[in-house]
């Protein structure tokens, strides 16, 4: 086929996720499309997966994907014709720990709360839907029956026909080596056949994707590894309606293939596949064996299936596959380059994930912003440090295996740290901070006292949290230091830049200079896109203070929505200041002993800030808190940091300061009823839905976005409502994710869990939906699926 000059849409690369989307464009009217491909369609990765789709993900949004996936696989032959494999035999997941059989329930419950039908069975019935198995050792496993299995190869040429059918043009042979931009927009595609004109780019090319992305300055932060399945000669027992089967604690999963089984793994440490840049050349090719990275999945598999000590192995197959920093998949506009989307990075799922992924970008295109929220998959996730290829080499090395390791309440990832560190890093590092990561930023999640070891990740009551009630002690009755630095903060300045805030935020941010806001940015649909804090600092100069995972993301919601005249810039100066929090009622007294400056309440109200002197520094004091109750926000130059701590660390320590980390400021932000980006506020909450209309001004002279979708909203019956959770009985320790069980149904699931000093239990908070979300709760009784046990709750309005 002759290559076009011109299209509106060039996806580039023709594995699974670009048919997809080429197929999804043209469900929704979008026709003129080009899809280019180096190769063959499916030569990259697609070709050789092993073709497991299941639909069980950890949230709402990611299940709903998953299932459309399914139903799409389902009926795809019907429509084009072409054969995909598709197989709806159901799946086995099974649990050789107590703790893993505890997560299994966990899921079964959330699973069942998404609409996805899943059954808690026994050992011998997983036995009787998978004969060649070995289950004496097992504690039990759940049984999905609506998952299946697929041909990649043929489920990708379905698709392919799908979108020829629908108007898409799937040009093979056709390497893309260049980006055209101009205006700061793609313009088209560079091609040793000629330039292609388009409007819009979809990077959908795999493993390629990061060193494809960087031709145009885009981060696509993904490596491959080398992954591995062996497939068996024909096993009596096996046959095609067998079910998949998954033994995470053996790292291992199961899935018939010709009357043999098709074996695969995902070993602890894996093997980056260090191959820099990726040949165009690499089509229909795979790596070479590698038995000893193979034997930990062999052994364990040997094990499960006994049958495979004796069955003759056909082939090792080792094919390179991408995964992420976090495990994640990568879908978004860039906010690098406008027009330049991408969707790539599955991690091992991209032939599960494609169909739902490839609908999503489809109409992330056409609509210009994101369906629906989106945040676990958004390419703006990613900052700049995570182009880092030493670091991703090292993280994938970490990421493979996560798929099946057992994941730990709040358990941190290793590799790639520590990365963005404060100044006070060494300094807190000393004084017993245990460090988690976010964003790449180490930030102390808790202090250990001296002389103690760290505590091992359990799904109980954790180790640490008679320190941490320590430090929660500190803030409610004397003073803790808390060192925020992670958080974003971003400059905004310019003759326009109260104009274009005013459109932005849903809250009043035409105040006096010194004066701090909360607010939201909303989107059309009055979702959140961000709730931040705006500090006037100057008439035409704005701080905003935000996430530590979103500044990226603000960045790009903010500057999509500067008007071609507007006079504004905006910069990103989070590494430029600390964010010191002094909580407590003695954090007045302690600011006394270390400035001349007046911070009481009637010099220094609520909300309001001043320069302040501080020891020998010069910082920015805001009276503030996110945890409840007195307190000071303080923004030091990063260069004064540490004579600014040092400092209020020997004047506090007769105060009864105490350092205290995020674990702490979050139960602590919880109890008092504050909401969390992220957890409670997402592009998919309103905030009559999140009980935050306190932070919006309907009335406010200046129409902001969302402000109509709020006004239509007005009156209208909720279709959630975030609730306050208070646990009845101390022993019982949640983390968030839990089923909220009314009346026996799942209504909802809990966003965050902490503990409460003053209610001496967890408390949460939860969307409920349906009906529980009409009616008032003052002292409503639920039930926690507490690790598949219905503990007692209760639950109230915030
Ligand atoms: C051993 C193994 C087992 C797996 N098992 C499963 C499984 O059971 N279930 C599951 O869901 N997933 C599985 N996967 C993962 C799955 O195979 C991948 O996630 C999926 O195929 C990725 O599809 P893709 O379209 O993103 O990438 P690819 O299939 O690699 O497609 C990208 C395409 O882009 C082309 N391209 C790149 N650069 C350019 C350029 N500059 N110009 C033109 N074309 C370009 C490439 O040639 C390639 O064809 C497995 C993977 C492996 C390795």
């Amino acid at each position: 086929m002759d290559l076009p000059t011109q299209a509106r849409i060039v996806i580039v690369g023709g594995g699974i996720a670009g048919c997809s989307t080429a197929y999804h464009l043209g469900k929704l009217g979008i026709t003129d499309v080009l899809l280019l491909e180096q190769g063959q369609l499916t030569c990259g990765t697609t070709w050789h997966a092993a073709g497991l789709v299941g639909q069980m993900r950890p949230n709402r949004s990611m299940t709903r994907m998953s299932k459309y996936g399914i139903e799409l696989y389902s009926t795809l032959e019907a429509e084009t014709g072409l054969a995909t494999g598709w197989k709806q035999c159901g799946s086995v997941n099974v649990a050789r720990t107590p703790e893993r059989m505890q997560v299994l329930r966990k899921q079964a419950a959330l699973a069942r709360s998404f609409g996805v039908d899943v059954e808690l069975i026994s050992p011998q019935q997983a036995g009787e839907l998978y004969p060649v198995m070995r289950t004496d050792d097992l504690q039990g496993a759940i049984w999905i029956p609506g998952d299946g299995k697929a041909n990649p190869a043929d489920l990708c040429m379905s698709l392919a026909k799908g979108a020829r059918n629908r108007g898409a043009k799937l040009v093979e042979h056709v390497e893309v080596t260049g980006v055209l931009v101009e205006h700061g927009r793609v313009a088209g595609v560079r091609t040793a056949q000629g330039d292609v004109r388009c409007e819009t780019l979809i990077n959908c090319a795999g493993q390629w994707a990061r060193q494809f992305g960087a031709l145009a300055g885009v981060n696509v932060p993904l490596y491959p590894a080398e992954h591995f399945y062996i497939v068996t000669d024909r096993i009596k027992g096996v046959h095609p309606m067998l079910p998949v089967m998954r033994d995470p604690d053996g790292f291992i999963y199961y899935k018939e293939e010709v009357g043999g089984l098709l074996m695969g793994g995902f070993e602890p440490v894996a093997k980056p596949w260090r191959m820099e840049p990726i040949p165009s050349t690499f089509q229909f090719q795979l790596l070479d064996e590698d038995w000893d990275q193979f034997e930990i999945l062999m052994q364990n598999a040997i094990h499960r299936t006994p049958c495979l000590e004796t069955a003759p192995v056909k082939m090792l197959l080792n094919g390179p596959e991408s995964f992420t920093p976090d495990g994640n998949f990568i879908l978004g506009e860039a906010p690098e380059l406008r027009g330049y989307y991408v969707c790539a990075g599955f991690n091992s799922a991209g032939i599960a994930n494609s169909g739902g992924a490839g609908r999503l970008i489809a109409e992330w295109v056409a609509a210009g912003e994101a369906p629906g929220d989106l945040w676990e998959v958004d390419i703006r996730r990613f900052g700049p440090h995570t182009a880092n290829r030493s670091a991703l080499a090292e993280r994938t090395g970490e990421t493979l295996g996560l798929h099946y390791a057992m994941r730990w309440p709040r358990q941190e990832l290793q590799t790639g740290r520590p990365l963005r560190t404060s100044p006070l890093y060494d300094l807190l590092a000393a004084q017993g901070a245990e460090f988690g990561s976010r964003n790449g930023w180490e930030r102390a999640n808790y202090f250990r006292p001296a002389g103690v070891e760290r505590p091992a990740y359990g799904l109980g009551r954790p180790g640490w949290l008679d320190w941490m009630i320590e430090e929660q002690r500190a803030t409610r009755e004397a003073v803790a230091l808390y060192d925020q630095t992670s958080f974003g903060k971003l400059l905004l300045q310019g003759r326009d830049a109260l104009a274009l805030l005013q459109r932005l935020c849903a809250n009043e941010v035409d105040v006096a200079v010194g004066r701090m806001v909360y607010t939201a940015m909303l989107n059309a649909r009055g979702g959140f896109e961000s709730d931040l804090t705006v500090m006037r600092v100057a008439a035409d100069r704005f701080m905003l203070v935000t996430g530590s995972a979103q500044p990226l993301r603000d960045a790009d919601w903010i500057s999509r929505h500067i008007g071609p005249d507007q006079h504004v810039a905006l910069t990103d100066v989070s590494p430029m200041f600390s964010v010191l929090s002094l909580m407590g009622p003695q954090a007045q007294a302690l600011l006394k002993r270390v400035s001349p400056d007046d911070v009481s309440p009637a010099a220094l109200k609520f909300s309001h800030t001043a320069e302040i002197d501080l020891g020998q520094a010069r910082v920015r004091a805001a009276r503030m808190s996110y945890v409840g109750g007195p307190g000071y926000e303080l923004y030091v130059p990063v260069e004064m940091t540490r004579h600014v701590a040092l400092a209020l660390q020997a004047a506090g320590a007769e105060l009864g300061l105490r350092n205290a980390g995020y674990y702490a400021l979050d139960a602590l932000r919880i109890e008092a009823g504050r909401r969390a980006w992220g957890a409670e506020l997402g592009p998919d909450e309103t905030p009559f839905e999140a009980g935050m209309m306190f932070a919006v001004r309907l009335d406010k002279p200046a129409a902001f976005i969302g402000r109509e979708a709020l006004l239509g909203l007005q009156n209208q019956p909720l279709r959630k409502k975030l609730l306050r959770f208070v646990f009845d009985d101390p022993a019982h320790y949640a983390w968030g994710g839990e089923a909220i069980l009314l009346d026996g149904q799942a209504v909802g699931e809990l966003s965050s869990v902490g503990w409460s000093p003053k209610a001496g239990a967890c408390v949460g908070l939860g969307y409920v939906r349906g009906e529980a979300a009409l009616r008032p709760h003052t002292a409503t009784r639920v039930a926690i699926d507490l690790w598949g046990e219905a503990v007692g709750a209760t639950a109230c309005d915030l």
